[in-house]
């Protein structure tokens, strides 16, 4: 393709690009158990229209612009509620999972650095801990210190002390982790933290509304935010199960001190002074006005509607994989995140169960180890469980038969 020498209409540009999406997954329909989610047409409208009214705003500077100031503040102040943050919490809008998380490693290097004089710093982690960890140590300079889990996919507490050494600047725990959705041994790893005096950071990037929630629905939730003493930040993603538009997370520390270690500030150039608060410089105002749009649509109420419709959906789905021969469930999904392997993975290949889905319209996650398939269940999934399972043990069926060999995929592709 070479760049136009004559410039098309809007109709053309917009019939050309709604054309693109013609082979994409149908998440309005709910064919998605991952990468997106669906409120319905009310909530991603409003999402989208907050979007374009703030598209051209830029975060950077929020004195040029006191709007994003105002939204940020808001934003970061609800999100600190539903964390059980006190009054010195503090944080900013990310990007996403993935900044909030680099940010994390950064800060936490920059602590052990400036408070402790730490050169080689590690980070102790679970396997199952998210990989933005892992690339925050590759991008940081940080080592990473990964501890196998136990049994039940949770944290081996004992494990993680075992590996934690005088350069250990930060520990981690997940509410719930992403591969079998449990969500982590919280009060423990932080307690490993608290009695040295580093950082413990706590990714709900996928549980940080579920969680808030479900216990407000009466469900058991673990203790897993700042009312746990050594937590000192908690990141959230609203692109996810805030439900509002891509490229919106939140990243909140116990206090101003800790959020301090986080932002990143120059005058060794001929620019004057420049600083930012997180990875990016230019940032669109898009993602934070549609995440305060979502958030003051919705309401509490709201967001436990939601959540119930998810976790209504998420326990559908659970027994029914439970009661499909040849399928094993990995965990009790705590929040609505769940996996599931094949009984005998010599006569059955998930990623050929995968494939077979893609076809018939349906997309899930592959990962591993162990080979397994995840969904991301979401409010839109409400009443669509009874379809997908059908086709899920149609396709499993399929895979037996021909036990054909599927590729083994990717959360995220680099092409
Ligand atoms: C999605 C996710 C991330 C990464 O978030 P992105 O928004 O995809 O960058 C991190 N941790 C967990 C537990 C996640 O589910």
């Amino acid at each position: 393709m070479t760049m136009p020498a004559h410039g098309a209409s809007r109709e053309e540009v917009f019939s050309q690009l709604e054309a693109f999406k013609q082979h994409d997954v149908k998440w309005r329909e709910g064919r998605a158990f991952t990468l997106a989610y669906n409120a319905g047409t009310e909530v991603t409208s409003i999402a989208e229209e907050a979007y374009r009214r703030f598209s051209t705003e830029n975060g950077l500077n929020t004195h040029a612009f006191p709007s994003l100031q105002r939204i940020q503040s808001e934003v970061v102040s609800i999100v600190a509620g539903w964390f059980e943050g006190g009054s010195d919490a503090a944080g900013f809008i990310t990007s996403g999972g993935t900044e909030s998380l680099l940010l994390a490693v950064k800060a936490a290097r920059e602590r052990g650095r400036s408070e402790r004089g730490i050169t080689s710093p590690n980070v102790v982690m679970p396997t199952s801990a998210h990989a933005a960890f892992e690339k925050g140590c590759y991008y940081f300079g940080v080592e990473s210190r990964r501890v196998p889990v136990g049994s039940d996919w949770r944290a081996d507490v004992a494990a993680m002390e075992a590996a934690i050494d005088d350069n250990t600047v930060l520990l981690v725990g997940s509410a719930p982790q992403y591969p079998q959705g449990v969500v982590d041994p919280i009060a423990a790893i932080a307690a490993l933290a608290e009695a040295r005096d580093i950082n413990c950071h706590v990714d709900a990037c996928m549980g940080g509304v579920t969680l808030t929630y479900l216990a407000r629905l009466g469900h058991y939730v673990p203790a897993w935010n700042f009312s746990v003493p050594g937590v000192t930040s908690i990141s959230v993603d609203l692109h996810k199960y805030g439900y509002s538009a891509k490229g919106c997370g939140v990243l909140v520390h116990r206090n101003k001190q800790l959020r301090a270690y986080q932002t990143y500030i120059t005058d060794n150039w001929l620019g004057g002074v420049y600083g930012s608060s997180g990875v990016l410089g230019t940032k669109s105002g898009g993602p934070w006005a549609a995440a305060w749009a979502v958030l003051h649509h919705l309401g509490d109420e709201g967001y436990m509607e939601l959540t119930a419709a998810a976790r209504r959906a998420c326990e559908e789905l659970t027994a029914a994989i439970q009661a499909t021969p040849g399928l094993v469930l990995r965990a009790q999904p705590e929040s609505t995140l769940l996996a599931f392997g094949a009984e005998n993975p010599d006569v059955l290949d998930v990623y050929a169960v995968a494939d077979r889905l893609w076809q018939l319209g349906w997309y899930v996650d592959r990962q591993g180890p162990p080979a397994s398939l995840h969904c991301t269940v979401n409010a839109i999934h409400d009443g669509k469980i009874p379809h997908f399972v059908a086709d899920l043990r149609a396709a499993v069926a399929d895979a037996m038969k021909a036990s054909a060999t599927g590729e083994q995929g990717a959360y995220g592709t680099v092409d």
